[in-house]
């Protein structure tokens, strides 16, 4: 095999194992971060704290709420008890027996929003509850998934690679390292096809001698337009 060939030969292992090993990184991508139960997880510990902290809110109201009633009771008592008797005294525990009335209405309206948002927040958890165990199960079943696809690809990664350095040990170390150069600075096209005259590595047409040299095929020839290296199959 002439060296154009070879590394054409080359070039198209390459290609193919790139997608390979780019394919392999997806799976592994997807295997480290692509975990849908984390973020669930995370969102029900959220959840669940907001509800602790709603219920506690709601212990407190309600304690103040009983303390208002009583406090209440106890001034209507007073107030119909019979032992007040001065007016002025009498109209001083009327307001505030309103007062300490409204006071205890106000906590219980607040009781009232809290143990709404209380339900809201146990249907939120229940659904986020049943969302967790539905991705445990198909993350489970995607993950192996994954690591079936990455094995097989490592092991058609390292099929590729046996034949790569088999290709290789037939070339010789600076034509290697043009191409290796090449395929770096070219969009992983270092050997370009001659076709009907043109260079489908640019779509430039080549003048008749270079074709010519080519053709003969007993040295390297580079598109004088964008230098990749010219192979004629
Ligand atoms: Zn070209």
């Amino acid at each position: 095999m002439t060296t154009v060939r070879l590394m054409f030969a080359l070039q198209e292992l390459d290609i193919i194992l790139d997608r390979v090993q780019d394919e392999r990184a997806k799976a592994k991508d997807e295997l480290n971060n692509g975990d849908l139960v984390k973020q669930l997880e995370s969102e029900l510990e959220r959840d669940t704290e907001l509800l602790q902290e709603t219920e506690l809110q709601q212990r407190a109201t309600q304690l103040e709420a009983e303390t208002q009633k009583e406090r209440s009771e106890s001034l209507n008592s007073q107030l119909y008890g019979g032992e007040i008797t001065n007016p002025r005294d009498l109209e001083n525990l009327e307001r505030e027996a309103a007062t300490v009335k409204q006071l205890a209405e106000q906590h219980e309206n607040a009781l009232l929003e809290i143990s709404v948002q209380i339900e809201e927040a146990q249907n939120r958890k229940a659904e986020l509850e049943n969302k967790l165990t539905e991705a445990r199960a198909a993350w489970k079943i995607r993950q192996a998934e994954l690591q079936a696809s990455i094995k097989e690809l490592t092991a058609e990664s390292a099929g590729f690679e046996g034949q790569r350095s088999k290709l290789t040990e037939g070339l010789d170390p600076t034509s290697l390292q043009h191409y290796e150069s090449l395929r770096k600075s070219k969009g992983g096209l270092a050997v370009a096809k001659v076709e009907r005259g043109l260079c489908q590595g640019c779509r430039m047409s080549l003048p008749t001698h270079q074709q010519q040299s080519v053709r003969s095929g007993r040295k390297t020839v580079l598109c004088s337009s964008c230098g990749r290296i010219l192979f004629l199959s």
